[in-house]
């Protein structure tokens, strides 16, 4: 007789058909965290089902035995790669390495190989026996070996290790990965505990095999794990990768206000860990922050902004309720995102808008007062001509520098108009200027100024230059300026302007051997307002305003205006634009 038969055969058999599919279905969703592992696992368990269910079948004492070494293939595949699953499910597989794994696989190994020759030697059993019980031939070991113990000790220690892990992932994980990690340790605790009482003497006698019915419970929930739970799902796996490695800080309080989870961006965001933080009222775990939670105590949801004054960010605090299946509010979600840098954008803007506006009723009050002096300053001249007559040569002095002073204020007025009217206004038609003609026009304007001022001025044209486009007046105005300056700061000195081409740009060159410009004062020259103030005496000194006027001219003429000069030896001011185009 080859097979006998005992109902427990087909339990084994359904124990064998669920855990190939388990391994099955797993190995279908691997990219999920441990399921390669977990698929392995199952496949195994699969071959101890089937080894254990024919070797109660067979009743030949040799397949007997032949089967006893599928048991131990499918048992040290199953602790192995069960092992494997926890590291890698509970997040520790950053442990799992060449050397690690080889250690792991070291005494599983070392079994099988004792298990495939066990007849050769008593280090795994050291009596097998064959005993008739209730008509059936059961093969047992009646005395085990030392390597069995070793075995047991290794398994107990993975699974115990295991354990360990997993309950430590459950603490930490979100709602769905704890209640898949309850399931897969109650999957895996059934059938160990019957194998205990086994190992230690407490089973039924054959042929009851509790350890079946335990197997097929393992299976059941295994089930479940996977259609209920979403157990090896790579939802969840995502789910849990966004919700740790988003930005945004996120938590979850339960109706009664208590810290569920949250995310490591809300522990940073508030200051708190999340160990310290479940399980706690708002208020409790997060003491930093009790103005904030107060605020929002009571709130079921919201979209507002907050600015935490500890870390000086802000963030949009998001409150939102969290119903469970049944449409009931089970808590709350409670997001932060952070917006610092939009803020930060919008405090800029709104400060350049202020300072826009600040500067524009500058301007406009510049503007009106300076057309208000503009008739006084008038009348004054025309009545100090007026005394200047009647006085017939008395207090000329006198007369003479209330003159000055009052031409100076007119200029003044003049150039803060020009500005704000350069400013405002486009740049008028342009006309093909030569440059010669422009220069010419301004020495005779100032030889004057030159004369009182015992500057001698001098003219270098340059041959064949093209014409520029230009406005003929604003341009005249901007070379006179510097021409001004430059007789100004060179008593008694030579002035010469040249003229050149340089591709298609000309030269304006006003060269001075006057004082010169410190390097610290070059660097405001061309800024408005900015004076320096020995190059003319504060009596005759200008507003500043002189080549602020200029550069302004210059470039709505597209050019540029630079300069060079030695403190002592004098200065030299090009002005560069481009020539007209020759169509
Ligand atoms: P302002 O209208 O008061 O003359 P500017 O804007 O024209 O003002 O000039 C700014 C400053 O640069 C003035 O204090 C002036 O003395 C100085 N400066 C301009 N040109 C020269 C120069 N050629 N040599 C020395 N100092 C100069």
């Amino acid at each position: 007789m080859l097979f006998q038969y005992t109902p427990i055969v087909p339990v084994y058999a359904l124990v064998a058909a669920l855990m190939f599919y388990l391994s099955l279905r797993t190995w279908t969703l691997r990219p999920a965290r441990g399921a390669t592992a977990w698929s392995m696992t199952m496949l195994f368990c699969g071959f101890y089902a089937v080894g254990t269910c024919l070797e109660i079948a067979f009743a030949i004492p040799v397949l007997k035995l032949a089967m006893n070494r599928v048991i131990y293939i499918g048992t040290t595949g199953f602790i192995f790669f069960w092992g494997i699953f926890a590291i890698q499910y509970s997040n520790q597989a950053r442990f799992l390495n060449r050397f690690t794994v080889a250690l792991l696989a070291v005494v599983p190994v070392f079994t099988l190989c004792l298990a495939l020759f066990a007849e050769q030697h008593t280090l795994l059993y050291r009596e097998y026996e064959f005993v008739h019980i209730n008509g059936l031939i059961i093969g047992r070991v009646a005395a085990y070996g030392p390597a069995f113990w070793v075995w047991i000790s290794y398994s107990y220690l993975v699974f115990i290790g295991s354990w360990l892990l997993l309950l430590r992932a459950a603490l930490r994980s979100h709602a769905m990965f704890r209640n898949q990690i309850w399931l897969v340790i109650l999957a895996s605790a059934a059938p160990l505990l019957i194998y205990t009482a086994q190992v230690v003497g407490l089973n039924l006698p054959a042929p009851f095999y509790p350890i079946a019915f335990a197997m097929v419970f393992a299976g059941v929930v295994m089930l479940l794990a996977m259609t209920r739970f979403r157990f090896m799902d790579i939802i969840p796996v995502a789910y849990d990768l966004i919700f740790e490695n988003v930005k945004s800080g996120f938590i979850v309080i339960d109706i009664k206000g208590r810290v569920v989870e949250m995310n490591q961006a809300a522990e940073q965001i508030l200051g708190s860990s999340e160990r310290d933080a479940r399980g706690k009222t708002m208020g409790d775990a997060f003491p930093n922050q009790q103005h904030i939670i107060q605020e929002f105590r009571d709130v079921q949801e919201i979209k507002t902004e907050i600015a935490l004054m500890e870390t000086g960010r802000y963030y949009e605090l998001q409150i939102a309720p969290l119903r469970n299946y049944h449409g009931e509010q089970s808590g709350r979600l409670i997001m932060f995102y952070d917006i610092t840098e939009r803020k930060q954008i919008e405090q800029q803007t709104l400060a350049l808008a202020m300072e826009r506006e600040r500067v524009r009723l500058l301007q406009q009050f510049i503007s009106h007062m300076s057309h208000d002096l503009r008739t006084p300053l008038a009348s004054m001249k025309v009545s100090q001509y007026i005394l200047r007559k009647e006085l017939a040569g008395q207090f000329s002095d006198r007369l003479e520098s209330l003159d000055e002073q009052t031409e100076r204020l007119i200029e003044m007025v003049e150039s803060m108009l020009t500005l704000l009217r350069l400013e405002e206004e486009e740049l008028g038609s342009l006309f093909k200027i030569d440059v010669n003609e422009l220069v010419g026009y301004a020495l005779v304007r100032n030889e004057k100024l030159a004369c009182t001022r015992g500057a001698h001025l001098h003219f270098n044209p340059g041959k064949d230059l093209p014409p520029i486009l230009a406005n003929r007046e604003e341009l005249s105005l901007a070379l006179s300026n510097v021409v001004v300056n430059a007789i100004y700061s060179t008593p008694h000195g030579e002035i010469t302007i040249s003229t050149l081409r340089d591709e298609n740009q000309v030269i304006i060159r006003v060269h001075d051997s006057g004082i010169g410009i410190t390097p610290e004062d070059l660097n405001h020259i061309f800024e408005r307002f900015y004076r320096v103030d020995d190059a003319r005496g504060t009596q005759n000194g200008g507003l500043g305003l002189g080549l602020s006027i200029t550069k302004t001219i210059v470039d709505r003429h597209a050019g540029t205006i630079d300069v060079q000069s030695r403190l002592g030896e004098g200065s030299e001011f090009s002005i560069r634009l481009p020539a007209a185009t020759m169509n």
